[in-house]
């Protein structure tokens, strides 16, 4: 049976679609509203299905590439092989498809129990509270983890827990993220994750690269 929700939201078997506008946590829970399973590590992750895709979003060891089962757009059905997924890349962000436009996605779950699944995400949702700063202003992670290591770890034994760059500060909470304490500019940021890039290079010899997408150009504070 197919159905229209919310969206774009069908449901067809185990899989279910998404419109590239609806929100990751919303679809997460829709799927368990179906007694699916396999989205529940999207319910940290703020950002529409489109925008996910771009970025092969993912947490809790989990990421879109492993649930996902074709992605559309542009009259043209892709393969999750076409997708050129990497560590929070696609063929969309940095390869042939760049420039495309994603209408929206399919994800294959598994059948499984509602109401375990909203059981696990309530925890996984507990315990981003715990361990990072959900109630700030902030982009979400700032570098990339390294092969074998947490940029978070590395910026903090950097010493670089706290520290600001105008109204731009290295939360104390979990030093992979940047806080805007308020004002912060886009230069402020980038001042901030240069810091740290530097630091983290000259102590430890490794080269973090940024999680988050640089767009447009800062304007100097006047
Ligand atoms: C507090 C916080 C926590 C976060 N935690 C995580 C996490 O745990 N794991 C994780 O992976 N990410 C995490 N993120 C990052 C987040 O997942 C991304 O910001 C989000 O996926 C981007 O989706 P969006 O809809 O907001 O896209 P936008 O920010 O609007 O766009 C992001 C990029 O995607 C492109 N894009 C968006 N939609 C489409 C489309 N339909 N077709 C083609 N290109 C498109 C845009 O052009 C842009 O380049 C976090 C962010 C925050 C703020």
């Amino acid at each position: 049976m197919i159905r229209d929700v919310n969206r774009g939201f069908k449901q067809d078997g185990d899989r279910v679609f998404g419109g590239a506008g609806l929100k990751m946590m919303r679809l997460a829970r829709l799927a368990a509203d179906h007694d699916l399973t396999g989205l529940e590590f999207a319910i940290g992750i703020p950002g529409t299905v489109g925008g996910a895709v771009y970025q092969n979003a993912g947490c809790w060891g989990c990421e879109v590439k492993d649930v996902l089962a074709g992605a559309e757009g542009d009259g043209v059905h892709w393969q999750p092989a076409d997708l050129g997924f990497g560590y929070r890349t696609s063929a969309f962000r940095e390869g042939a498809l760049h420039g495309h436009l994603i209408a929206g996605a399919w994800f294959q779950l598994r059948p499984g129990d509602g109401h375990a699944s909203r059981e696990q995400m309530a925890t996984w949702t507990a315990e981003r509270k715990q361990t990072q700063p959900v109630a700030t202003k902030n982009c979400g992670s700032v570098f990339k983890n390294p092969s074998g290591d947490s940029a978070g770890r590395l910026v903090e034994a950097a010493g670089l827990k706290g520290a600001r760059e105008g109204a731009a500060l290295i939360s104390t909470k979990h030093a992979n993220f940047i806080e805007n304490a308020g004002g912060a500019t886009a230069a402020d940021v980038r001042k901030l994750i240069e810091r740290a890039r530097e630091a983290v290079l000259k102590q430890f010899g490794v080269v973090l690269e940024t999680e988050v997408e640089m767009v447009g150009r800062e304007k100097p504070r006047s």
